[in-house]
């Protein structure tokens, strides 16, 4: 008797499994300025399109640390922050059809539905029962397991002999940067244009643009280091707004502006370096996460046929990405700068908030 109980015990932890699991560990919002990576409960398959994904690589994004200075009100105390990464299929509802236990998968930072008004015009960010919810309506990935709603539409397989922390940039950064910059703005073969804001989504803008052969790519920043990179990544000219006049420089070096500017900060002062830089028929796109209001210059825009253009990421072109990162035509792990394991997430966090003092551009989480 005493025997068997014993091997029963054994057998039951040779196979456990996250429905045994009550609790795992995760990175909680608790306020501005305010986290802490603590035991929280294990996620469970809610409903039939759910898939619980176990984490393998997640990474910090701007966005968090938005969430974190209390720039995203949506964002509830008691929230597993974190909407990008790469997983292992753990569980799948019944109605999930593409994934099965044992996938690999890239999490888009975009859940859709697939069926909605939105979705059918594939403005996933803006599903009606998705959208931006990992990491901000719900709990997100910066954990050792995470629910993915509708995972069907929201999922996508790994293709084989890439790297997991590559694909990691294709969650959200890499189709931002193409999607509301390069694509939203339109550029085009022989075009001049500018990103102001060389972080990662700027960086994203900077790859994603060269598919489209622009002529000149001045790359703007504060941060010598950053811009150094930018140079190395495809930028032909670059400024330090810190010693430069941007306007007057860009306005002198150009016939009357920039085909197309992407703001890739959110703050006024980039925005505003973006209307004064555009030149007749051009495109204002911007990505930033803004915070406060702009002073919009319509009596000197009025004139000037431009289109200025703003948004969430749809996740559409993730699929088309994918394609670009296996034939090599990009390289997204540029990106990446610092790894940390997922237990060192506070340090992760530090080390991304000081970016320009510590050179980081973007962390990687390994679980
Ligand atoms: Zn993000
Ligand atoms: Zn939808």
């Amino acid at each position: 008797m005493k025997i068997k109980a014993i091997n029963n015990k054994n057998m039951s932890n040779s196979i456990i499994s996250t429905k045994n699991k009550s609790t795992m560990k995760g990175l909680v919002y608790g306020g501005p300025g305010k986290i802490k990576y603590i035991e929280v409960n294990m996620p469970k398959i809610t409903k039939s399109t759910d898939a619980i994904v176990k984490m393998v690589k997640t990474t910090i994004c701007g966005t968090d640390l938005g969430i974190l200075h209390g720039k995203t009100p949506s964002v509830k105390p008691g929230t597993t922050l974190g909407h990008e990464g790469v997983g292992v299929i753990e569980e799948v509802g019944s109605a999930v059809t593409k994934f099965k236990k044992g996938d690999r998968v890239i999490i888009s930072c975009i859940t859709a539905d697939g069926t909605c008004e939105y979705c059918k015009k594939q403005m996933y960010g803006h599903c009606k029962d998705g959208g931006w919810i990992l990491g901000n309506l719900i709990n997100g990935t910066q954990a050792e397991y995470v629910r993915i709603p509708h995972a069907n539409n929201s999922l996508y397989h790994t293709p084989e002999g890439i790297e997991d922390e590559t694909l990691v940039m294709l969650s959200d950064i890499l189709p931002t940067g193409h999607e509301i910059g390069v694509i939203n703005g339109c550029v085009k073969p022989g075009d001049t244009i500018a990103i102001v804001g060389a972080g990662p989504i700027g960086m994203s803008a900077l790859l994603t643009a060269q598919f489209y052969s622009p002529a000149k790519i001045y790359m703007i920043d504060l941060d010598e280091n950053r811009l150094d990179f930018a140079k190395k990544w495809g930028a032909t000219h670059t400024i330090n707004s810190g010693e430069n006049d941007v306007v007057k420089k860009i306005l002198s070096e150009t016939m009357d502006g920039v085909d197309v500017a992407i703001e890739a900060v959110g703050i006024p002062e980039t925005f505003n370096v973006c209307q004064q830089i555009v030149r007749p028929g051009g495109h204002v796109a911007n990505i930033g996460v803004h915070g406060k209001s702009v002073d919009l210059k319509i009596q000197d825009l009025w004139i000037k046929n431009i289109t200025i253009t703003m948004g969430l990421v749809n996740t559409n072109t993730i699929p088309m990405l994918l394609k670009t990162v296996v034939s090599k035509k990009i390289q997204p792990e540029k990106l990446i700068t610092h790894h940390f394991k997922l237990n060192e997430i506070m340090k992760a966090y530090e080390v991304f908030g000081n970016a320009a003092k510590e050179k980081a551009m973007k962390v990687i989480l390994t679980n």
